[in-house]
């Protein structure tokens, strides 16, 4: 039987990638901020529109420094309905997450329940860009605005994504981005902070290399989160062929479309106005269909094919958090309730049209 995986990792030819790390064997610079790094900066400012891009070791810790770096201190108004990510970056730092319930339509924090979950405590926003479907970004820097909140984007999901020509990567005060080997965009691993202020890129280059800024100089308590230079390397590569893999995703995205949408039961989400997506992921909906999804993802599991839970079970139901107050589903029953019909379908570039029929066929039998 052969194995459909939720993704695969797109790569660059073997030989592309050697020519690539063929400097390195000169330089014998392998990491600390070298060559590759910054050229890997410079074509990311570039691709991203971003005045300022700062590279970590994965977007984990990106997230983790961008907090520090703008010393964060008691609650951060945020989503459950994401990656283990978000919810233990805020917590790791220090600070306490206040969950905010989402929007159907976007599956993002809905901009409407935020206001009433401000208190004086409050230092920040943290929504996420949740399948790489934007958050409602005018309304969020508006309040941001209003209650002199910052604003941080998780944008994990939303590498290369755009709305009337602006790139995700400048909306608030700084967006981070993850290059894992699942996302649209890899460097195997990698991540990045997006901002306009040269002051916080600053921040986090000595945050990232153990708060040092000088050789005789360490003014933070900064931890390791550098990006080696063959990682870097790998996202020079990839990047090269993002605009060909986004347009196979494409393919992809509108033939499970083509065969899921309209079907009673069956959940899409719809697409946005003004958005150039990336097709990061195939979220469906299960809602009132035949099967649960639980069902559905037995069954395809039975067939070899891996479809993911994806975002189940929401942060504030995590085992780790249990009996901390404000931890609690039920205060977030939007983001409960589609976290129990989610399942996201095998989605990457390579996926062959005919394997996106099987799937299909598997779930209307
Ligand atoms: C992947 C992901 C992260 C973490 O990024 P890493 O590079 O794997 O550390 C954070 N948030 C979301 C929403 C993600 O999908």
């Amino acid at each position: 039987m052969s194995v459909i995986n939720v993704t695969r990792s797109s790569m660059p030819d073997f030989e592309e990638f050697c020519e690539e790390i063929r400097d390195l064997w000169d330089s014998r610079w392998l990491t600390n901020m070298g060559a590759k790094h910054q050229a890997f900066e410079a074509a990311l400012r570039d691709y991203l529109q971003s005045p300022q891009v700062a590279l970590f070791t994965n977007g984990h810790l990106a997230l983790e420094a961008l907090i520090d770096a703008f010393g964060l201190k008691g609650e951060i108004i945020t989503t459950p309905f994401t990656f283990a990510s978000t919810t233990h970056a805020i917590v790791r730092r220090g600070c306490t997450p206040v969950f905010c319930d989402i929007d159907p339509e976007s599956c993002t924090l809905d901009p409407g329940k935020l206001e009433a979950l401000i208190t004086e405590r409050t230092c920040a926003i943290l929504p996420v860009h949740v399948y790489g479907r934007l958050c409602a970004v005018e309304e969020l820097a508006a309040l941001a605005e209003k209650y002199r909140l910052t604003l941080i984007y998780d944008a994990a999901h939303a590498f290369g994504v755009r709305k009337n020509g602006v790139s995700s990567a400048c909306f608030g005060d700084a967006a981070m981005f993850s290059f894992h080997a699942t996302k649209v965009f890899h460097s195997i691993e990698g991540g990045a902070v997006c901002t306009a202020s040269q002051e916080l890129y600053d921040r986090l280059y000595a945050l990232k290399n153990f708060g040092i800024e000088g050789p005789e100089d360490v003014p933070f308590v900064g931890g390791n989160a550098k990006l080696n230079e063959f990682c870097a390397a790998m996202g020079l590569c990839n990047l090269r062929h993002l605009p060909e893999e986004i347009g196979k995703r494409k393919r992809v995205f509108e033939r499970y479309l083509e065969r899921l949408s309209g079907v009673p039961g069956i959940r899409l989400l719809p697409p946005q106005k003004g958005v150039e997506p990336n097709y990061a992921y195939f979220p469906v909906f299960f809602d009132g269909y035949r099967y649960t999804r639980d069902r559905i993802h037995a069954m395809l599991g039975e067939k070899g094919i891996v479809a993911r839970k994806y975002f189940y079970p929401l942060t504030n139901s995590f085992a780790c958090y249990a009996g901390r107050p404000g931890f609690d589903p039920a205060a977030t029953p939007v983001a409960a309730y589609m976290a129990g019909r989610v399942l996201t379908l095998p989605m990457y570039a390579d996926l062959a049209l005919e394997d996106v029929d099987r799937i299909c066929d598997i779930i209307l039998s």
